[in-house]
């Protein structure tokens, strides 16, 4: 989750660049041993998982939005500040096949802050909260001197046989995406002053996208409940890398068929007139929150099919799993690696 549009938000400091966002959370989850047995799955994955009594499973999850690295306060408004922060974290209990319940939210506030925006932001979270029945339960409130800052912790249910990891997959399972890709990156690109000529209903769906995305927090349901999927991850990073993480876990690699990736006609549109390349948006823009998971090639017909006759989702297979421990990418028929167009998914 960024602002730029490369760049993971610690390129200001020369000691974090090089560490990156993958390497601090390394630095921890190199050094920590579980010391209780309810621990299923610790860091290095979408939620932690907890053993409760019997089956049931515990996910949690926590994410963090900061003005200017996350947000500008002038580029979204504040219920859409709320129902972001919100649908973030849903996306992750989405991704582990779970039911989200409950919410806690750590606000840090600058001195600008007035009643109106903090009334807004409220609404935009609770109204997120409530279309996925979770509750906000508590939290924690602080004063700023950078900028606003909203940090949530969202706790979800599964039972243990629904719970889905990013390690299962394995080779020959298909690789699918649950929706649409680019378009949220393509709304950030708008956001900050794209040169593009865009029609009115374009621009509306582009930053739509990228404002107040939608967590598939029922096609997650759907596909564990179904056990439908050996691994899966939510697409935050962008494609490339979410995809990349998946096969690092699962100790796998992919070829992605680039040329299948559902790009709406508005990235398409907006890619043409600003000089871009719409599958650079749809690779590595990140921020897209649709499901990312691996099916077994065996059951891919009846992934597609149950989908689409119990949520009206077309799910789009972009590629399949392979042993060997590397991505490759098709594009126009020619197979590349990803770092040959420019892309560093291990980006570390
Ligand atoms: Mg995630």
């Amino acid at each position: 989750l960024r602002l730029s549009e490369k760049g993971c938000g610690f390129g200001m400091d020369e000691k974090l660049g090089k560490l990156g966002e993958f390497g601090v959370i390394d630095l921890f989850r190199r050094m920590v041993r579980p010391a209780r047995d309810w621990v299923s799955t610790g860091i290095g994955d979408d939620c932690a998982v907890l053993k409760l009594g019997g089956a049931e499973r515990l996910l949690v999850t926590t994410d963090m939005l900061v003005e200017d690295v996350h947000f500008l306060r002038d580029g979204i408004s504040p219920s859409q500040l709320g129902w972001k922060s919100m649908a973030v974290n849903l996306s992750d209990i989405a991704a582990m096949g779970g039911d989200p319940a409950a919410a806690f939210l750590a606000l840090g506030l600058t001195p600008d802050i007035d009643r109106t925006f903090l009334n807004a932001l409220r609404d935009g979270l609770l109204d997120c909260a409530s279309r996925f029945g979770v509750d906000l339960l508590g939290g924690d409130t602080v004063a700023s001197n950078g900028g606003l800052v909203l940090s949530l912790t969202v706790l979800g249910r599964a039972s243990s046989t629904e719970v889905v990891t990013r390690n299962g997959a394995g080779p020959g399972d298909v690789v699918f995406v649950g929706g649409g890709v680019g378009d949220s990156a393509a709304g950030l690109h708008l956001l900050l002053g794209s040169p593009g000529q865009i029609d009115p209903a374009d621009r509306g769906q582009l930053l739509k996208a990228h404002l107040e995305p939608q967590p598939q927090v029922e096609l997650g349901r759907l596909l564990a409940r179904n056990h439908l999927v050996t691994a899966m991850i939510d697409v935050s990073d962008g494609v490339l890398q979410d995809l990349g993480h998946l096969c690092e876990e699962s100790q796998v690699g992919a070829d992605l068929l680039a040329d299948q990736l559902p790009v709406s006609g508005a990235v398409r549109r907006l890619a043409l007139s600003a000089g871009r390349d719409p599958l650079d948006w749809a690779l590595s823009g990140g921020e897209d929150y649709v499901l990312l998971f691996c099916v077994p090639s065996d059951r891919e017909a009846e992934a597609i099919r149950l989908c689409e006759k119990e949520l009206e989702i077309q799910v789009v297979p972009i590629g399949t799993i392979g042993k060997e421990r590397r991505i490759r990418v098709r594009r126009d028929g020619v197979w590349t690696r990803p770092e040959e167009l420019g892309y560093d998914h291990f980006r570390r």
